[in-house]
């Protein structure tokens, strides 16, 4: 779903992102694994379209979005977030905010598909509830049912559960895991936490200095590490 070949990206003169390639196919988790400035977060705004690289391509579900001056404008691309600080709107109950993405659906079909939503995330009791009644988690359910709604065809993810307790956050990085797959998904995690794209990725893409230095199934990274600096990131894993 999402192609990135030979990216490379700075702010000023400093390149951060360089000769990057990745690719994340429909119903795959792949996580963004690498140390703090590594790129990750860029890399993810690169994705979104939120900046132009300076050279390289991005395709999304086959189209160039980038590249060549070549653009798909930001509200037709299918893209959903989930970031950390990606709020709910307060003023919004559960539904209003899940339906808030679908309104260029009739309002029928529009509360029957942010209902369903709520429902996969287990979330279908608090659909008239205000977000600042609910935990953590369940605020996070609800995002993830809110970036869900509107089908994307990409799901990019920075560091989302980096604001829950530990017990909660394995809680929920498993059902968001499974959510996404059932959904068909190409998901892109950005997390320094090897513990969790360990648990979650179907690949791990570890960044060091803005490249790829190797992109692998978790077991095989973790077995095979194929640098000393891939070994000791992992190593970090208790
Ligand atoms: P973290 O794990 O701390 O979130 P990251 O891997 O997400 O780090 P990025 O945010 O992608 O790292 O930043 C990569 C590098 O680019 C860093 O050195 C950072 O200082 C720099 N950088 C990021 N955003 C900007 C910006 N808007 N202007 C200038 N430099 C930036
Ligand atoms: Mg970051």
């Amino acid at each position: 779903a999402l192609a990135c070949r030979g990216l490379s990206h700075g702010y000023g003169q400093r390149a951060v992102i360089r000769a990057l390639d990745l690719e994340v196919a429909a119903g795959e988790i792949v996580c963004l694994l690498g140390p703090s400035g590594c790129g990750k977060s860029t890399t993810l705004r690169l994705a979104a379209g939120l900046e132009d690289p300076w050279s390289g391509t991005i395709a999304l579900g086959g189209r160039p979005v980038s590249g060549q001056g070549r653009s798909v404008p930001p509200e037709e691309r299918r893209i959903g977030f989930l970031f950390q600080d990606f709020a709910l709107f307060p003023h919004l109950t559960v539904l209003g905010n899940v339906a808030f993405g679908l309104r260029a659906l009739p309002r029928p079909a529009r509360r029957q598909r942010a209902g369903a939503c709520l429902a996969m995330v287990g979330m279908a009791d608090y659909a008239e509830a205000y977000p600042h009644t609910l935990s953590g988690g369940q605020q996070q359910r609800v995002a993830l049912a809110r970036a869900l709604a509107p089908e994307p065809l990409l799901m990019l993810l920075d560091e989302p559960f980096s604001g829950l307790d530990s017990r909660l956050r394995r809680r929920i990085r498993e059902e968001t895991a499974r959510v996404l797959r059932a959904r068909d998904v190409a998901a892109l995690m950005v997390t320094h936490d090897p513990e969790e794209a360990l648990a979650m990725a179907d690949r791990i893409a570890l960044m060091e200095d803005g490249r790829i230095v190797q992109c692998a199934a978790p077991p095989l990274l973790y077995h095979q590490p194929a640098t000393p600096f891939a070994a000791r990131f992992l190593g970090d894993v208790t």
